[in-house]
């Protein structure tokens, strides 16, 4: 007990040690606003109070605000119209404002500085999800996107929210299996056609996936066309369950319904 208690002093001297040179290195700013703070990977109160947080009471299906609490589970009457392929999604954010720019930044500008305060916001919205889940996957790239990104934003989320949990991420158990269009533009029912028998579990992996309940991260679900893509082949190779976690949510249009 004492030999682990001197080894946790020593590692938070250490890291206290590393963050005093860091912010020697880079003082902390705002990851969106790029203000002063006191420390790193965070937002300011102002940029903070922009984000249009999705709090209780939820669709237990989409993950959708629902306007009263009536106790119990709840389902919405999109989710009971057209029930998603996945069990339960949840997500940080309405995907708009402030966190629709973190999230360009995190795809397309290589900036990977707010994937701390990404992973921490991700174990948060997904709590209820994380506790029973047995591993991570995030939704694969195209090998042309990977090659353009030269990275996949949901592997690195999912590397993330692993780290902050214990839960071991399996980035290569889904695969794509043919090209597909980008989803941006086209229709609800495109979007599904489009993506539809598009990813399988890789062979290789097929057995890890057999019986274990899957958390899918994406960055961004805006039809739920690929996350139910992904857990339509998680569940055809075995998995016991499939949610979906994800940065923010588009909540206009196309999922909500009155
Ligand atoms: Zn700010």
């Amino acid at each position: 007990m004492l030999e682990g208690g001197r080894r946790g002093q020593a590692g938070d001297a250490l890291r206290r040690m590393v963050g005093t040179i860091t912010d020697l290195v880079v003082p902390p700013l705002c990851l969106s606003c790029h203000a002063p703070l006191a420390s790193h990977d965070a937002l300011c109160p102002d940029c903070w109070g922009r984000i249009d947080f999705i709090q209780p009471p939820l669709c237990d299906r989409l993950g959708l605000p629902m306007p009263f609490d009536t106790g119990g589970v709840m389902i919405s009457a999109a989710a009971a119209a057209d029930p998603p392929d996945y069990d339960r999604a949840r997500a940080v954010a309405r995907f708009d404002g402030i966190m629709r720019d973190l999230i360009h930044d995190l795809k397309f500008h290589d900036r990977h500085d707010a994937r701390r305060l990404f992973g921490r916001w991700l174990t948060q919205a997904g709590a209820e999800l994380l506790a029973e889940a047995d591993m991570i996957v995030p939704v694969p790239l195209t090998r042309v996107r990977l090659v353009g990104r030269r990275f996949n934003q949901s592997a690195i989320l999912a590397m993330e929210v692993s780290r902050l949990t214990g839960i071991e991420s399996e980035p290569l158990a889904l695969l794509r299996t043919r090209k597909t269009l980008p989803q941006v533009g086209l229709t609800r029912q495109q979007r599904r056609q489009n993506v539809a028998g598009a990813f399988a579990v890789a062979t290789a992996r097929k057995a890890r996936i057999k019986g274990t309940k899957v958390v899918l991260i994406d960055d961004v679900i805006t039809s739920g066309a690929t996350a139910g893509a992904c857990a339509r082949a998680l569940k055809r190779a075995g998995a016991a369950g499939v949610d979906v976690l994800a940065l923010a949510l588009v909540t206009d249009g196309i999922l909500v319904s009155t």
